[in-house]
């Protein structure tokens, strides 16, 4: 495998914009994908994108509201850079393809909660998926090459400066070393360490930061992590803040209403999770919306409640419960996408670039990956300016003992880490989720720390598309970012944003 000038790992909204943004003739610049780039979560957001571009708003205001959820915690100067880029980010993928909604000519948008305005751009409610989808036409219409299949398992560096990466390769299992001069990290966030009680796509276990961290990555905020008020009862799968936004109402098993459906996320979802506590079930109400509205505007919550709670939602309730939706730690990184290793940047949900701060905006991390998409890849560009490649022996990097223990037979080690994985994220909804004291934190904390991993193994012993082992050295990062999360959530002990304290 080549050097390359700059590798992008993840393919996701952040790592797409980062290659564009990076892109010029004449540079090596590469995508690491774990499958294909349209498998990326970013193609599951719904609700849209924030940008202050009608009369009645200003940026003035989408900055008041993003400080306001942050609740402190968010970086001021961060925030105003995010809020002024934004109208210029939306002119940018409409003029790149992205088939927005339009009210008339203009774009349309629509209110997501913790705000007033009307501030979500969109595109029905397959925001994400048009975003991601025009990326990938405007990528492969350039000479970025897609590395697909291909799993991060470690960052190379030297006296704190990236020179490489090691890369699992699905198809065959085999290692490959590439030297880079430049690496930007785009690997999406870790709610999915709640399993079932998540609403993301199965790769979102904080690989990409655990990787980070191993390497020597400072990383923080790792216990705040926002619950979504409505995923679906039985499968976590979202139903978006839009349909709220559009008129929808939260009624319990009484029929009545109990929580302003527009407070912000944190807020809605542990009122939900409240009612649940006390045995009601909870339902989103979309009946009294006007039906053609519905089918023009949230076309995919339609069919989502239909094919997943078999639920006609022009006739009958949705019952829903709050699951983790988006994790706002992640990699320390500063304006320019800088971690604190030289020449290597995060970018996106694997970062914390202090935009969200205690509670994240609906809309505002679409915004999020396309502004600081184009700041990672111009700062990678200007940094590889005036280096060269670092020399190093590839083959030193070249073997993983980890995964020879795992392909050899052993019996001995037969417990199934599918189920282990289950066990955890339920106890990690019940421990550390939604309400959280010292006790519970601690026994959690005590259940990861006693995970053995020696008393797994894998029973595809195969080196064609082994998707059992990669999902094994997923858990085996899951794990370790857990302990993170969980520890994290131990040291903070007042209630501030989706972090809530019922001891504090
Ligand atoms: C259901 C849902 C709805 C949402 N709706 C909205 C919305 O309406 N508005 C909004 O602003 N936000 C929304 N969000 C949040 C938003 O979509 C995400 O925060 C954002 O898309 C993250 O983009 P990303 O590029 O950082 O990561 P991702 O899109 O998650 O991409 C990460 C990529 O990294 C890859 N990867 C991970 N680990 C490795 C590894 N070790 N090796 C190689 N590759 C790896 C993954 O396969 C993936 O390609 C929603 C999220 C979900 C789950």
């Amino acid at each position: 495998m080549d050097n390359f000038d700059i590798l992008i790992i993840g393919s996701g909204g952040a790592g797409l914009t980062s290659a564009l943004s990076a892109y010029k003739k004449g540079l090596k610049i590469g995508v690491v994908s774990k499958s294909y780039p349209n498998n990326s979560q970013s193609a599951m957001a719904q609700g849209g994108i924030n940008a202050s571009i009608s009369e009645s708003d200003s940026i003035e205001e989408h900055i008041k509201d993003t400080l306001k959820s942050a609740k402190g915690l968010g970086d001021r100067k961060v925030i105003e850079l995010l809020c002024k880029e934004a109208p210029k980010v939306i002119e940018w993928l409409d003029s790149i393809g992205v088939p927005f909604s339009r009210i008339d000519s203009n774009i349309a948008q629509r209110q997501l909660g913790g705000t007033e305005q009307k501030r979500a751009c969109y595109a029905e409610d397959y925001t994400g998926l048009k975003i991601l989808q025009t990326l990938i036409d405007n990528v492969i219409n350039r000479d970025i090459i897609l590395l697909n299949n291909r799993f991060l398992l470690d960052l190379i560096s030297k006296n704190s400066k990236i020179i490489g990466v090691k890369l699992l390769n699905i198809e065959n299992l085999e290692i490959e070393v590439i030297k880079a001069k430049s690496v930007i990290l785009a690997t999406g966030g870790y709610s999915k360490i709640y399993g079932e009680y998540s609403t993301n796509s199965k790769d979102a276990v904080g690989s990409g930061i655990n990787i980070a961290l191993k390497a020597g990555c400072k990383i923080s905020n790792m216990e705040f992590i926002q619950f979504h008020p409505t995923a679906l009862k039985s499968s976590s799968i979202l139903i978006s803040e839009s349909a709220r936004g559009e008129g929808g109402v939260l009624i319990n098993s009484d029929g009545a209403r109990f929580v302003d459906e527009l407070s912000t996320r944190d807020e809605v979802a542990r009122a939900i999770y409240l009612q649940m506590q006390k045995n009601k079930s909870v339902f989103l109400d979309l009946r009294k919306l006007d039906k053609n509205f519905l089918m023009e505007n949230l076309p995919q919550e339609i069919k989502l409640a239909k094919l997943y709670e078999n639920i006609d939602v022009f006739t009958e309730p949705i019952p829903i419960k709050p699951s983790a939706h988006y994790s706002i730690g992640g990699i320390d990184v500063n304006l320019k996408c800088e971690t604190n290793i030289d020449g290597l940047y995060a970018v996106g949900e694997c970062s914390n670039a202090k935009v969200h701060g205690a509670n994240r905006l609906g809309g505002n991390s679409l915004l999020e990956i396309i502004v600081f998409g184009l700041i990672a890849g111009e700062s990678a560009k200007e940094y590889i300016k005036d280096k060269n490649f670092n020399n190093f022996e590839i083959r030193d990097y070249k073997n993983s003992d980890f995964i020879d223990e795992l392909l050899k037979d052993n019996s001995d080690n037969n417990k199934n880490f599918y189920e282990e994985k289950h066990k955890l994220s339920k106890l990690l909804y019940e421990k550390v989720g939604l309400f959280r004291d010292e006790v519970n934190l601690k026994e959690a904390l005590n259940y990861v720390e006693n995970i053995n991993l020696s008393e797994f193994s894998i029973k595809d012993k195969n080196r064609i598309f082994n998707t059992e082992l990669v999902e094994f050295i997923e858990f085996k990062n899951m794990i370790e970012i857990t302990k993170v999360v969980i520890k994290s959530a131990i040291e903070r002990k007042e209630s501030i944003g989706v972090h809530f304290r019922s001891d504090g």
